[in-house]
């Protein structure tokens, strides 16, 4: 069995690295040029229930612990005033280490075979041949056969046509984001409010907000959450960044200036990620010799969850083709139906709040988290 694997994100790179703990060998096949060739975003907490299961079933424990920032599991939540809602240290014992995404890719890359992942191999459309193989057509007109083929390339998957006729549709919110970098000397102010790990600033509603992460160094990453139409962002000229600064910043009118100069004082200029997502419950009758992991297969809106299912889905899979020497169908069978399962059950709020916030939190404050009117 060789196994042929679209997309170098968490999601491929975790099935082509527990295929190779088992023996099995996979080709990567990623549109970008190399790893370095675009910034990998932030920061990334990994759970005990889902990404470090599969950060284990890899064989990287060690490696893992290795990157986990100190002190990133701390949390404030301020009001709008910049007034301290609630806090919660840091002491190492949290089940959500921390660590850059692009050092957690690294880590897989660095455990591959040399030549496992082939890059600037972007996909351009995949169909099912008359003998059921896969054939997968490049930019530049090569072609690649497969018995076996893993849509591992994200929210606009070029594989997922194969299996369901379902595409992304806007869910109605986007984040902008944006970075500071040396704050505790040029926005210490930012800094204090942001304290050393993450930052979640709410006004009256639960769908705005202002949300702050303390990176490695002196570097804070800043998605501002706005819940606004396509139409709203598309009057808004993002390839004029102070005025694109200005008019998000204007959302936040009256709110504390050392929350709203993590959008005005930026270091880059920025970014908008608007948030799509696939049908919630979305399953697929088998289809032999494909099948999706990750975002490809159930794209979220972002919850904290994504990369770590998509590293868990990575992981089962892998794990499943080992278990069932020879009955490919019969490993698929039984990834899809867990994966299924896992999709569409909606993340238990008590769970997440308390792996969150711990159990002391005031009802009021869990309240404007679940976004419940006051
Ligand atoms: C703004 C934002 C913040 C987020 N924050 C978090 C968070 O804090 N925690 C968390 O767990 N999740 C977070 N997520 C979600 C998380 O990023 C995704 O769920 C996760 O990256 C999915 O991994 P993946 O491997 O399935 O896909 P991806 O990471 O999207 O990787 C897909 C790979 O496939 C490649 N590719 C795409 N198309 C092709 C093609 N045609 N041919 C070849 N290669 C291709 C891409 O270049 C990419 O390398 C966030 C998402 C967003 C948008």
């Amino acid at each position: 069995m060789h196994v042929t694997i679209i997309g170098a994100g968490l999601g491929g790179l975790t099935l082509a690295r527990v295929l190779h703990v088992h023996g099995i060998p996979a080709t990567v096949f990623e549109a970008e040029a190399s790893p370095m060739a675009r910034m990998q975003g932030g920061m990334l907490d990994i759970h005990d229930y889902n990404g470090q299961i599969a950060v284990e079933a890899a064989g990287l424990a060690a490696e893992f612990r290795g990157l986990v920032l100190a002190g990133r599991q701390a949390m404030r939540i301020l009001d709008q005033d910049g007034n301290l809602l609630f806090e919660k240290t840091d002491d190492g014992t949290g089940g959500r280490p921390e660590v850059q995404r692009g050092e957690l890719r690294q880590m897989l890359l660095d455990a591959l075979p040399e030549g496992t992942v082939r890059w600037g191999c972007k996909v351009s459309r995949a169909r099912t041949l008359e003998d059921g193989r896969h054939e997968v057509t490049f930019g530049d007109g090569a072609t690649v056969v497969t018995d076996l083929l893993v849509g591992a390339d994200g929210a606009w998957s070029k594989v997922r046509p194969l299996l369901t006729a379902a595409t992304p549709e806007y869910e109605g919110s986007a984040f902008v984001e944006t970075y500071l970098f040396d704050v505790e000397s040029k926005h210490p102010a930012t800094a204090a409010a942001v304290g050393g790990g993450s930052m979640v600033a709410h006004g009256g509603s639960a769908e705005d907000g202002i949300n702050a992460h303390r990176e490695s160094g002196e570097t804070v990453h800043t998605y501002v959450a706005l819940s606004r139409s396509l139409d709203w962002f598309a009057a808004i000229d993002f390839t004029d960044p102070a005025a694109a600064a200005d008019r998000i910043a204007a959302e936040f009118d009256g709110w504390a200036p050392e929350l709203t100069a993590l959008i005005t004082d930026a270091d880059t200029d920025p970014v908008l990620r608007p948030h799509y997502t696939l049908p919630v419950g979305l399953r697929w009758d088998r289809v032999p010799g494909v099948t999706l992991v990750g975002d490809a297969a159930h794209l979220a809106p972002p919850n904290g969850e994504g990369a770590n299912v998509a590293m868990l889905d990575g992981a089962e899979l892998g794990q499943a083709l080992a278990a069932h020497p020879g009955d490919v169908e019969a490993a698929l069978a039984e990834y899809e139906e867990a994966m299924f399962v896992r999709a569409a059950t909606p993340v238990d709020d008590a769970v997440l709040l308390e792996s969150l916030f711990g159990d002391d939190v005031p009802e009021s404050l869990l309240a404007l988290v679940r976004g419940e009117e006051g």
